[in-house]
């Protein structure tokens, strides 16, 4: 890339200081350090400094630069040459909390009811921010705050919220039934903004932007995609697609073909199960391989892959084009992926706050620290700026302590009579240890066997079973959004790009937060990535995806975000050097928990014990929590594994 070209695209043209300290400087910094720990130089406290306020960075977020470094090393047998003796903070707690996530919150609320208001709680994360993949992105550009989500989007789940999980978020303040007071679902389509297909020149021949006639595939646009006959005639016309893939197109969204005539609607969705979509269309629809790769990433936001890796019923569960006239009936199959399975009372459950379900992770903290987030309800917390200062003072009885890396969680004596477990983490270059009644391992699955040698052989090989999904979560803050206003998209699938899906903002205005509501007013474009490799399963997929993030620079990602927008959005006169403001790139290798798919998994269609129910045995005075443990990517699960697992430990 040549100079000139960089500057056409305005790389680095707001990288400030601290951008490049976040982005930039540490991948580069971490990957020559002789030692992994990673050692703050100036102060063992960062977030008691003033100025501490991780919300407002920008650059590579999610998990950053400086929270994985020492997990890396324990993984890779390096981190004890280097560590030196654990010192001893002299603290002992009811329980240890590993893992300040939506899981790990709900834990500590859960445990203190159980056990009262004076229990004594720590809570331990590698990251700089609490919530986990809960996190919250913020922007000034010029006089306008602009609030994004920088992980999980939204109250939602395909199934409905347990008992338990609904209590929290009602004891919370959230008023889950009133979010259409907060949403303008017709603001784009009332600005004549439609849900559109990029066709890039590499894949299709031609670039080209044309309204989607395909029915919504993950994104989060609140409006209705447009599947209309005159769409699709549209669509038809403009698409750069050959003629055969047109007539495929329309013959595959017609839907009035039975491709498995003469077999029951049990036996079809049964051959559905073992089959990916993508052998259904090309064996089956018999479409060309054009149509394939149109289709092919559609569910890359869900499930982390694409249809190559996605069984057919999930396909048909989804909404998918090609199943209209088969007879399937209205059952799930068996072995249907949770995420597919259609469920009304679940689907009118949603609330998305403009940061996401960090609001529900603030709401939490507030709740067991009042004094590190001011306010009352849950409105006026969405503008409620954190005391970062306050979570982890001596004279709370709950305290946060981030930065800090678990790299040994063991019983003081036999698990089977100690009445103390010791808990070692690693922060700022040093090892210390707390003391605990209990500890409640709410970090992620994988990590567990490298933390707890105490466990049994078979579960720790459960434990490292749950291969998490990796995922990019990328927002941009534009200084306006007329050039979506001028090609007529609010969001844009594009199947061939690095970045497949881009969405402007949800319109959600809440609690004295105003969202853009203008096309010269600035705005979040919230782009995402999966970095799968087709064709491979679905874990392999995954575990590569996770070394492509890990390796890949701020740098790298923020030209990729430049050269993407200023191509799909020349006709709108984008100019990327002029109309972006700052970009932060929520970088998750660890993202959802892995969920079982008839395709990948054969104990989910044929029955069996599941390995996350191995994996989450209490041990000792250790029990776990976290999204993992019910191998189910979702808030609510995170917050029923945290019931289960105080349920265990209290009731010992
Ligand atoms: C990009 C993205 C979007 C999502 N969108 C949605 C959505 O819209 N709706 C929804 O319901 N769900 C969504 N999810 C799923 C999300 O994972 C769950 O909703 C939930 O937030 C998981 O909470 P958790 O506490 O189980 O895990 P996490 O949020 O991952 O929290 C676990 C924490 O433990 C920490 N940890 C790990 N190891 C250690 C260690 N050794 N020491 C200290 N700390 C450690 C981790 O770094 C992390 O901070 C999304 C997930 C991702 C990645």
């Amino acid at each position: 890339m040549s100079d000139s070209q960089d500057r056409t695209l305005g790389m680095g043209s707001r990288i400030t200081r601290r951008d490049f300290l976040n982005g930039v400087a540490l991948t580069v910094g971490t990957a020559i350090l002789p030692s992994p720990l990673f050692a703050w130089d100036v102060q063992s406290d960062p977030e008691k400094a003033a100025d501490y306020y991780p919300p407002a960075l920008t650059g590579l977020r999610g998990s950053h630069p400086g929270s994985f470094e020492v997990a890396h090393s324990l993984r890779d047998g390096t981190f004890w040459d280097d560590a030196g003796k654990p010192l001893s903070t002299g603290e002992s707690y009811d329980l240890v909390v590993v893992g300040g996530g939506i899981s790990g919150l709900s834990a500590a609320l859960f445990f203190r009811k159980a056990a009262g208001s004076q229990t004594k709680i720590l809570l331990l994360d590698n990251h700089d921010d609490f919530g986990g993949h809960a996190k919250r992105n913020e922007f000034q550009v010029g006089d306008q705050f602009r609030l994004g989500f920088g992980g999980t989007f939204s109250i939602e789940s395909p199934a409905p919220y347990s008992a338990v999980a609904k209590g929290l978020i009602e004891e919370l303040g959230i008023d889950v039934g009133s979010y259409p007071k907060y949403v303008d679902k017709k603001l784009y389509s009332s600005l004549g903004l439609r849900p559109s297909i990029f066709f890039d020149k590499e894949t299709f021949g031609a670039d080209r932007t044309v309204i989607s006639p395909l029915p919504h595939g993950g994104g989060e646009s609140e409006d209705a995609s447009d599947t209309t006959a005159e769409t699709l005639k549209k669509f038809l016309a403009e698409a750069p697609l050959s003629a055969v893939s047109r007539a495929d197109c329309q013959r595959l969204l017609a839907g009035n073909q039975d491709y498995l005539p003469g077999l029951s609607a049990e036996e079809k969705k049964d051959r559905l199960a073992r089959m990916s979509y993508n052998s259904f269309l090309t064996d089956l629809v018999k479409v060309s391989p054009e149509v394939v790769a149109l289709l092919q990433p559609l569910p890359q936001p869900l499930f982390g892959v694409g249809f190559d890796a996605v069984s057919a019923q999930d396909a048909w569960g989804l909404g998918a084009p090609g199943f209209d006239a088969m007879s399937l009936g209205t059952a799930p199959g068996k072995g249907m992926n949770r995420d597919a399975i259609p469920n009304e009372e679940a689907e009118k459950y949603f609330f998305h706050f403009p940061d996401g379900n960090a609001t529900i992770a603030r709401l939490m903290v507030r709740k067991l620290i009042p004094d590190a987030i001011p306010g009352k309800s849950a409105s006026d917390v969405v503008l409620a700026r954190a005391n970062y200062a306050k979570l982890d003072e001596s004279a709370s009885p709950v305290r946060i302590r981030l930065n800090s890396t678990v790299v040994r969680v063991n019983h003081l004596g036999d698990p089977g009579s100690a009445t103390q477990v010791e808990v070692t983490y690693a922060r700022g270059g040093k090892v210390y240890t707390v003391k605990a009644g209990h500890a409640i391992l709410a970090c992620w699955n994988m990590v567990i066997p490298y933390l707890c040698e105490e466990l049994p052989d078979l579960q720790k090989e459960a434990l490292a079973s749950a291969a998490k999904v990796p995922l990019l979560y990328t927002n941009v803050a534009l200084k306006n959004w007329t050039a979506f206003q001028k090609i007529g998209a609010n969001s844009i699938y594009a199947p061939g790009a690095y970045h497949p899906y881009l969405n402007l903002d949800l319109p959600v205005s809440i609690g004295g937060y105003e969202c853009a509501k203008k096309p010269d007013e600035p705005i979040l474009l919230h782009m995402v990535r999966t970095p799968c490799r087709p064709g491979k399963p679905a874990r392999d997929q995954h575990r590569l995806g996770r070394m492509e993030l890990f390796n890949t620079t701020f740098e790298t990602l923020e030209r990729k975000i430049r050269e993407q927008l200023a191509r799909m959005l020349v006709p709108g006169g984008f100019d990327p050097a002029r109309d972006i403001a700052a970009i932060t790139v929520n970088r998750w290798p660890h993202g959802y928990a892995y969920e079982y798919s008839s395709l990948w998994d054969k104990f989910w269609l044929e029955g069996g014990t599941l390995p996350c129910e191995v994996a989450r045995k209490p041990f000792g005075r250790l029990a776990i929590a976290n999204s993992d443990a019910g191998a189910y990517a979702y808030t609510d699960e995170a917050i029923n594994q945290a019931w289960r697992a105080v349920e265990e430990i209290t009731k010992t």
